[in-house]
């Protein structure tokens, strides 16, 4: 009941013990051993829950277990992301990306942020410098994809968070512009979690096709 009791590894759970996080919280309990198992998941989660945790220690994890990360050569500009969170305002990435800063201090992976509505200069600059963790609203991301500073053949993780509020903002055309071209060849594994706090038809017909034998978490 405690995370030293969770296989996470060692640098993370350096990480979280940094953060004084001892006990994991309810979603946190529940989720992280299912998607440690590598099933994808769909779970009821609000605002406080410590859904960021949640789905931020899985992928670290395993990226840090992973392949060997590898940097495209200097001066290719495209960028792969291993891992990609979806988030819809610039606030709540921000908030994300400052959270997955501390827990993946010293471990090697890097995590940048990237949202609408700020000039996009610095974003490509971030992104210039590595990135295996991509934190974006759906916007900007499709943005990157389209002057390909962004692929997404390597996302072996995905998170949409508040995945109703996305959907609420008009987001969905972009959401499935963007999971679309996850599934361009070659195939890779992916890994989805999905986060919301309602279930309404449209959410879960976005389970049912970006999600495969998840389980639904409704803690
Ligand atoms: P979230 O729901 O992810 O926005 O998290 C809400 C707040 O709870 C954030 O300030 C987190 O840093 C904090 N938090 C998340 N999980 C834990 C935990 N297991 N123990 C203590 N604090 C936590």
């Amino acid at each position: 009941n405690t995370f030293a009791e969770i296989d996470l590894g060692e640098a993370l759970n350096e990480n979280i013990r940094r953060c004084k996080y001892v006990r994991p919280t309810p979603v946190q309990r529940n989720a992280i051993p299912i998607s440690l198992a590598g099933r994808d998941l769909m779970a009821c989660a609000q605002t406080g829950s410590g859904k960021t945790a949640a789905f931020c220690f899985p992928i670290i994890s395993g990226i840090i277990r992973g392949q060997p990360i590898q940097r495209p050569p200097r001066g290719v500009r495209t960028v792969y992301p291993l891992a990609l969170v979806l988030s819809p305002t610039r606030e709540l990435s921000i908030q994300i990306h400052e959270e997955a800063k501390k827990f993946s201090y010293q471990t090697g992976v890097r995590v940048v942020v990237a949202y609408g509505g700020a000039p996009i200069n610095q974003q490509l600059r971030d992104l210039e410098r590595g990135v295996d963790i991509l934190v974006a609203t759906p916007g900007r991301l499709v943005d990157l994809l389209e002057r390909a500073r962004v692929s997404l053949q390597m996302i072996r993780y995905l998170a949409l968070d508040e995945a109703d509020r996305m959907l609420d903002m008009g987001f969905e055309p972009q959401i499935r512009k963007i999971v679309e071209q996850m599934d361009m060849p070659p195939p890779g594994v992916r890994q989805t979690m999905l986060f919301s706090a309602t279930f309404p038809r449209e959410i879960q017909r976005l389970a049912s096709d970006f999600l495969s034998n998840y389980i639904f978490l409704a803690v």
